[in-house]
């Protein structure tokens, strides 16, 4: 069997891995003496047939995240009769934007004033949950705002009617770059920041299959685990 049919993983691979994240997810939330039920769990099920995502949501998960706005609409549409809530968490062009306004309950990689723009003209039922992404490393390539930029794309947020600003979002460098603490560390002072500006904002979307504890441990109210539940991503399409 070549690598490209490799089977996804039974309902019973996958159940047994939810319960692992889900209890690995209580441990630190014991050990930071935080409730774990103020945690979010938002499985991420890019490159994953829509399929799984139908078992993920048998399963209980009602929260599932995609990286790519083509991927992300398409299974959004084939799964429409389930009520899952949608959080693109990929870089988003703003030509795109007021697509994936359609589908998406969040979008966590509000990274720039125009993007803001291109959502405030999107029709929408109900605001979408924004995050705004701060680049936690020097490399503008790696996707997030500046920290610099925090507030001034947090007051555009908060001035557009079809986004609700919940906070910030970021990925952690990688190990050898930055430990995943200390960066998380400074995560949470930006969301200090943003709360100063809007107290309700105080929402952070931080943590993955390799440091979601550390997120936990700094705070982080929406983790976003893809391959500790739904194994290892068949390769990009
Ligand atoms: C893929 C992805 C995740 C999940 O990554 P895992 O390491 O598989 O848990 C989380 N956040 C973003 C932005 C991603 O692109």
């Amino acid at each position: 069997m070549s690598s490209e049919e490799r089977p996804e993983a039974s309902d019973a691979e996958l159940a047994q891995r939810l319960e692992s994240v889900r209890s690995r997810i209580a441990e630190a939330a014991r050990d930071a003496g935080r409730a774990a039920e103020e945690i979010a769990l938002i499985v991420i099920t890019k490159f994953h047939p829509a399929e799984l995502v139908r078992r993920l949501a048998r399963l209980g998960i009602g929260d599932v995240g995609e990286n790519r706005h083509q991927e992300a609409q398409a299974k959004a549409a084939e799964l429409d009769d389930l009520a899952l809530r949608w959080h693109f968490v990929g870089q988003l062009q703003t030509k795109k934007a007021r697509q994936a306004a359609q589908y998406a309950h969040a979008i966590h990689s509000i990274d720039r004033e125009r993007l803001v723009d291109a959502l405030a003209t999107a029709e929408v039922a109900d605001p979408i949950d924004a995050f705004v992404q701060i680049n936690l490393t020097e490399d503008p390539a790696r996707g997030g705002a500046a920290p610099g930029e925090l507030e001034r794309i947090a007051e555009r947020v908060l001035a557009t009617r079809t986004l609700r600003l919940r906070g910030v979002m970021a990925v952690a460098p990688l190990p050898e770059e930055e430990p995943a603490a200390s960066a998380f560390a400074r995560l949470r002072e930006y969301s200090e920041r943003l709360r100063a500006l809007e107290p309700s904002a105080a929402a952070i979307s931080a943590g993955m299959t390799h440091d979601f504890p550390e997120a936990v441990a700094a705070g982080a109210t929406h983790l976003r685990i893809g391959s500790a539940i739904t194994g290892n991503r068949p390769p990009a399409g």
